[in-house]
Formats: C-alpha cells, sequence, structure tokens
C-alpha cells in the first residue's frame, strides 16, 4: 500500500480503528490535523500485525522512531524499510524530525523488515525448527496483499538463484503434478526394515497413471540429500515405468508472515513457473498434507490426508488410488483454475458410481476431518 492511500489517511474515516480496536487519543475529538511537538501514537503495520506507539514526540527523528520500533518488534534499526515515510517526495532521513514529515496523528507506517533469527532461519533445514502444529486455515490467517511485493521479490529471488537439476526434460503438452514427500508418499516417521513398509500403497501405480499426462515433480521441506535419498529408497528414482522432472527442496521455499503463526515456510509455485514457462495456473496441482505449504497458491493444492501409522494404516489406504482416478479425469481440462480441488473425493465417488466400481463405505481413519465436507 502506498503512501496516500485512502484506507490510511484519518480523513477517510470519522472513526480511527486499529485491528478493530478503537484508539481513544485518536478519536476525531483531536483538533489537530498535523502533528505538533506534543506526543502523538503511531501506528506500526508489520507482518500483519498493528503496533501502537503511545505518545511518540513530534522532536523525535526518524531514527529515534526505528529505535522505538526496534524496542517494540525486535526488527533491528538497519533492517528496517518505512515504506510510507517521506519528506519532500523522498524517503525520510533518519534525521528528519517526525514534525517536518507533516503526520496527521493516527498515521499508520507500513515497515517491512524481518527478525535476525528468521533471517538465518532461511538456511535451516525447517525439519530443524519447532514444528507448526496447528493447519493454517490460509483464507483467514495470511494476508497476502501487504506483502505480496515482498513475497514476489522472494520468489523472484528463488526464481534467480536456486539451481533446479533437471532429471528428465519436460515433455510437450503435459501438465504437471508436484508433490511433497513426508506423510504424503511415505510414513517418515515410522521405524521399518525397508522403505516398502512405510512406502503408501499404490505409489508406483499412481505414479505411473500420473506420468500418462503429467510431468511429475517432488517438492520437500528438507535437503536434497534427503529427498534423493528417500526417492531411492521408495524405488521411484529409478522405476521404468515413470520419469521424476525435478526435486525441489526447503532452499526452493520462501518465508511468509502469518498472523496467528508468525512466519512459516511455504512452496510457492511461482518458482517453478518462473524457472518453467510451459507450467503455469492452468495446468499444475500439488498435493501436500500440509495446507500451509500451498498458502501462496490455494487453488492449485490439494490437500491429501497425511499417511502416518504406516503399519496399522496400510492395510487399507487407498488415497493414491483414487487420486490417481481424479488426476485422469481432470487431465482432459485444458484449464484447472476453476476447480476446487477440496471436492475432490465427491468427483471420484461419481465417477466410482458411473464406472460401478464404488466400494461399499470405509472405516474412518485419522486425517478424516479435515476433509468431512466433501465425504
Ligand atoms: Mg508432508
Amino acid at each position: 500500500m502506498e503512501s496516500g492511500d485512502p484506507a490510511d489517511s484519518p480523513s477517510s474515516s470519522p472513526i480511527l480503528a486499529v485491528g478493530g480496536v478503537s484508539i481513544p487519543s485518536l478519536q476525531p475529538t483531536t483538533t489537530t490535523t498535523t502533528w505538533t511537538a506534543s506526543p502523538h501514537p503511531v501506528v506500526i503495520k508489520w507482518a500483519g500485525k498493528e503496533i501502537e506507539l503511545a505518545d511518540v514526540s513530534g522532536a523525535k527523528t526518524v531514527l529515534d522512531l526505528k529505535a522505538l520500533i526496534h524496542a517494540r518488534t525486535g526488527v533491528q534499526v538497519d533492517r528496517q524499510k518505512l515504506l510510507n515515510l517521506s519528506f519532500k517526495g523522498k524517503v525520510a532521513a533518519d534525521d528528519c524530525t517526525l514534525l517536518n514529515l507533516n503526520l496527521r496523528p493516527g498515521h499508520k507506517i507500513m515497515m517491512m523488515g524481518s527478525l535476525e533469527k528468521d533471517i538465518e532461519n532461511v538456511d535451516v533445514p525447517p525439519e530443524e525448527r519447532p514444528e507448526v502444529n496447528n493447519d493454517l486455515d490460509v483464507a483467514e490467517d495470511f494476508e497476502l496483499e501487504e506483502y505480496s511485493a515482498l513475497n514476489q521479490n522472494k520468489i523472484a529471488r528463488r526464481i534467480n538463484e536456486y539451481n533446479v537439476n533437471v532429471l528428465n526434460p519436460p515433455r510437450p503438452g503435459k501438465k504437471l503434478l508436484v508433490l511433497d514427500i513426508d506423510y504424503t508418499l511415505f510414513d517418515h516417521r515410522s521405524e521399518a526394515q525397508t522403505g516398502t513398509e512405510l512406502m503408501r500403497p499404490f505409489l508406483h501405480e499412481f505414479l505411473t497413471t500420473a506420468y500418462a499426462e503429467y510431468d511429475i515433480a517432488i517438492w520437500s521441506a528438507t535437503s536434497m540429500k534427503w529427498i534423493q535419498e528417500k526417492m531411492k529408497l521408495l524405488g521411484v528414482d529409478t522405476h521404468p515405468d515413470y520419469k521424476i522432472v525435478f526435486y525441489l527442496d526447503y532452499l526452493a521455499m520462501i518465508t511468509v508472515p502469518t498472523q496467528k503463526y508468525g512466519v512459516i515456510n511455504v512452496k510457492p509455485l511461482g518458482v517453478i513457473w518462473g524457472k518453467f514457462t510451459m507450467y503455469t495456473a492452468k495446468n499444475t496441482i500439488m498435493f501436500d498434507d500440509l495446507r500451509r505449504n500451498f498458502v501462496m497458491n490455494p487453488q492449485q493444492g490439494l490437500r491429501i490426508r497425511p499417511f502416518r501409522s504406516a503399519h496399522l494404516n496400510r492395510a487399507t489406504d487407498r488415497e493414491l488410488l483414487r487420486l490417481a482416478t481424479y488426476l485422469s479425469h481432470i487431465a482432459k481440462l485444458d484449464d484447472f483454475s476453476h476447480l476446487n480441488h477440496s471436492k475432490w473425493e465427491s468427483c471420484v465417488v461419481r465417477l466410482e458410481i458411473r464406472a460401478g466400481t464404488l466400494r461399499r463405505r470405509r472405516r474412518p481413519r485419522e486425517g478424516d476431518e479435515y476433509n468431512a465436507d466433501s465425504s
């Protein structure tokens, strides 16, 4: 949002509210229209939050303000970018006093800036970070608008800097299927002697069917070394009936701020689309057991039930078999962008009824509650 945006201007609304809470000192009873030497509150918008700094004196400089912001947010002074703080049309210098900036009371200052720990974390494999247990309801928690420029910059950086090793060239006219590994293709937490014991049932059948119409990519929030090991373990890397186009690891992911869960790591398909122009929002679909991984591309994401406790669930899990049916069915479409993948199961049920292959209703399993609406 730019300076002068109506949403930021106190004159656009008779009552000033921050995050739904009125701030008494900003009520219209304040007759001041520009900053005076007496203290005023300042609102900082950052990472989806609004932070009020009470009683900031107009005699303070921009640098003083940054120090106050640092004290409240932890973002270091030299990492802060105050987006709508200008003096005579230019970015306000650090020694400029707030009085000189002609700010109105209640002016909301947009800030971009990352915490040191998040910057350091960019190079730490997500598996080593504390796990986010809650699956995010992305539409509610995520404020894309303010940060879209920042997120797009991060995606652009990945496009430029992340090196994709193409294992098998993309095939003309094929769509793209992007697959998570852990809990999607196999249960990485149970103990076993062989990979086959932990492999999700019908994995090879699924990949073989999908390969007819889709190029297949693997994207896992771990390091490349582990992805290669896991694919070898499952026999995916050398299977005669399908080929994988490329692997992406955690370094191709980006961090985005969310209101409820702070900064999270996600898999933006824009990285792939920027590198491989034959793949687009219209012909890409991605499976992941964590909805938050496709927060940047909710329309292309299909949330698969997690495959856990392999020894218990191996005999009954038919998720991949049914998803293969879904993929083959939608592959006839030129454009996926009107599909609602959360309804994939009702689509498969209809196809099974039509084909006379519908099985008796299966027992509920772990993870079923997530798709209760489509059962
Ligand atoms: Mg997973």
